[in-house]
């Protein structure tokens, strides 16, 4: 930023942020009760502390936890990983999906409710810096959305969050290398199966090149079975990638 620039943002800035504390008070956005601010998407910590991790024992290759008491075993993978092997090398989440972050990600999607980033983007690099090292990757590539359904909703929060997690990690945001062309219905209630099939076909690679030798981090916002990031991930290995891992915030089944 020129000198002259950043004179004008130190001089316009404060007279925006009263504006918008004005219309968003810092408080919690969740409990109403406590202060949060701005930068950090408007939640308290206690509020931040409603967050279920991933603990182990979990499958080492989806990330899913295993539901029941496990005692002595760290790793494990588990019972759909092992008879059907997905495309993608390994999945990790900051969170479960019965907890906050997902009510957070439904406002943020569905609601627009941008000031919750932060937050989010927060809870991604946290997990990123938890299982990766960054210069070992060559690229983040979002889950893309139909240009349709993107255009509908103003963004892609796959999008959106993956250029956070480079912004902080360094690694360059790809979002031209995978286009999605085919719109497919909403996958919520499809079963597994129906999802695969719903999927087959949705997701193109435009590169001329192969992708041999580059590793690549899918990021998405939720996890469900896995189906939208395996296919993804499909189409990525086709083109030689070496590998592909995914990281989202959430990981699970949805509660809606
Ligand atoms: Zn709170
Ligand atoms: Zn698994």
């Amino acid at each position: 930023m020129s000198p002259r620039a950043s004179f004008l943002a130190r001089w316009i800035k404060p007279p925006i942020d009263s504006l918008l504390r004005l219309f968003y008070p810092e408080v919690c956005q969740f409990c109403f009760q406590r202060e949060a601010l701005q930068e950090k998407g408007y939640i308290c910590e206690l509020c931040r502390g409603k967050l279920a991790p991933i603990e182990a024992p979990f499958c080492r290759v989806c990330g899913d936890m295993f539901p029941g008491n496990f005692t002595g075993v760290k790793s494990f993978v588990c019972e759909p990983c092992r008879f059907t092997p997905p495309y993608f090398d390994w999945a990790r989440a900051a969170a479960q999906t019965d907890s906050l972050p997902l009510q957070a990600i439904y406002k943020y999607k569905y609601g627009g409710s941008l000031w919750i980033e932060p937050w989010l983007s927060e809870l991604l690099l946290e997990c990123a810096s938890k299982w990766i090292n960054f210069s070992d990757w060559e690229m983040i590539v979002p889950v893309p959305l139909f240009p349709v359904k993107e255009k509908k909703r103003g963004f892609n929060q796959a999008q959106r969050l993956g250029r956070a997690l480079s912004n902080h990690s360094g690694i360059p945001l790809n979002t031209e290398l995978v286009h999605r062309v085919k719109n497919t219905p909403t996958q919520t209630k499809l079963s597994r199966e129906e999802r695969i099939k719903n999927l087959s076909g949705a997701f193109k690679v435009f590169s001329p090149d192969s992708l041999a030798g580059k590793r690549i981090l899918l990021v998405d916002d939720v996890l469900t079975t896995g189906a939208t990031c395996n296919e993804v991930a499909r189409v990525l290995k086709k083109k030689k990638a070496e590998y592909v891992c995914v990281l989202t915030i959430c990981r699970g089944t949805p509660l809606v």
